[in-house]
């Protein structure tokens, strides 16, 4: 092949038959799966202003110091392609003033201009799940268990789940301050994004790659040690509500996920399958997001699923369900337009059917049934038209034989049953 003149941009995939298929065969398990736990989907737009996410996500998070991707249009307006969902979904929430409690899903693409690696892209596919107006932790339990319940049916076996609690309004400010004085007596084993992250919010210092950073954290107190009595209840019951449903689960004392809109719960999916980026998902708790959004005090609690680690993570990623065509073979120029109004008859009866328009002679027509992985094929000439049949080959056996016209379509739908 002659050297292409362009190529898809850095981060970004192609996804061609049947990758394309499963894709959205997982989709499909994942909206299903959302639906039986009450979920109605969302769709909003792929981008938003830039203040939806600034304002919500943090800051001083990585995701929205980094990795936006930010632009302004052409009347000057602050746009970001969404790097995540929850604060599109809230914003969407209120604007359309949605009634409470309402239970949400996702499906799309997302953006991060992130160094792409396996299993991190600049633009990837998220599902997700957010209920609004719910407080109990019963709740927080339920959407652990969604995750895992849907990872288990995809038959990736080697998912662990990691949950913790960030604190509340209540505890947060006085632990905030701990950790500041804490990570403060280590400052010289900080990164220079992490001194500034001391001043600004120093729970992110825990999202820091560096090893230096990572030793400093290990040292330091932990939110989980610094709850108020309610959150600690809360924690407990959410701990022992994922015991009652026998989803085993790990604390990790450090998990803060990397937003800053979280309270109380944070949790994520680890796969071994997936090497460095190893994480399939995670969500939290969201107490406060909707009343920043100006919208009245409302509880949240969400997950986010990578649909690129789920492929990767699943072992085998569940085959697309069997496709089915029928193409249609004209053997001289006078039965071609015979051809096309057949391929619209069988469409009418829902059967996908198939003419290669441009092919000038037979063989040609068959290369096309073969590229196009039909599953048979219906011969039309001059024999078939004067006697009103057509000849119907079954391109897995190579068997043919001749069809009345009347019962046609029951003998195409005979070879498309499996
Ligand atoms: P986060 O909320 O950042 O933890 O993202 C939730 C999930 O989305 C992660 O666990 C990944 O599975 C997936 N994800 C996040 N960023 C990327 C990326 N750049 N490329 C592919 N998947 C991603």
């Amino acid at each position: 092949m002659s050297e292409l003149k362009q190529s898809r941009p850095k981060g970004t995939q192609d996804f061609v038959p049947p990758d394309s298929e499963r894709r959205r065969q997982v989709e499909a398990a994942f909206r299903h799966l959302a639906a039986c736990y009450g979920y109605r989907e969302i769709i909003t737009p792929t981008f938003e202003h830039t203040a939806v996410f600034v304002k919500s996500s943090g800051e001083g998070s990585d995701v929205v110091t980094k990795e936006m991707y930010s632009f302004k249009d052409r009347a000057e307006r602050d746009l970001t392609l969404r790097p995540e969902g929850t604060p599109g979904v809230v914003r969407a929430a209120l604007e359309n003033r949605l009634r409470l409690p309402c239970r949400l899903y996702y499906v799309g693409p997302f953006f991060r201009y992130g160094r792409p690696q396996k299993g991190r892209f600049r633009e990837f596919g998220q599902v997700g799940v957010e209920a609004l107006g719910e407080a109990s932790p019963l709740v927080d339990a339920e959407i652990i268990y969604f995750g895992a319940d849907f990872f288990r049916r995809l038959g990736i076996s080697d998912c662990t789940v990691q949950v913790n609690s960030i604190g509340c309004r209540t505890c947060r400010p006085a632990y905030r301050e701990t950790l500041r004085k804490s990570l403060f007596d280590q400052k010289e084993r900080l990164c220079a994004d992490c001194l500034v992250r001391l001043e600004r919010n120093p729970l992110r210092v825990f999202d820091c790659k560096v090893e230096t950073c990572r030793q400093a954290v290990q040292d330091a107190p932990t939110p989980r040690q610094h709850l108020c009595a309610d959150c600690e209840r809360h924690h407990e019951q959410v701990l022992s509500a994922l015991t009652r449903r026998g989803l085993r689960h790990a604390a990790n004392d450090r998990l803060v996920r990397g937003l800053d809109y979280y309270n109380r719960t944070t949790f994520e999916y680890l796969s071994t399958s997936l090497g460095a980026q190893d994480s399939l998902g995670g969500g939290g708790r969201y107490d406060y997001l909707v009343e920043d959004f100006g919208g009245p005090p409302t509880p949240g609690v969400g997950v986010a699923i990578g649909l690129e680690r789920t492929l990767l993570a699943a072992p085998v990623a569940p085959a697309p369900a069997r496709r089915h065509l029928a193409f249609v073979i004209w053997l001289t120029e006078a039965e071609r337009a015979a051809a096309q109004e057949l391929a619209d008859r069988l469409r009418t009866d829902g059967i996908a059917a198939q003419v290669d328009y441009d092919a000038r002679k037979v063989k040609g027509q068959f290369r096309s049934a073969d590229a196009a992985e039909a599953t048979c094929c219906i011969i039309i000439g001059p024999d078939e038209l004067a006697k009103s049949v057509y000849s119907l080959k079954d391109l897995a056996t190579g068997e043919q034989r001749e069809v009345a016209s009347d019962v046609l379509v029951e003998a195409v739908r005979a070879l498309f049953r499996d």
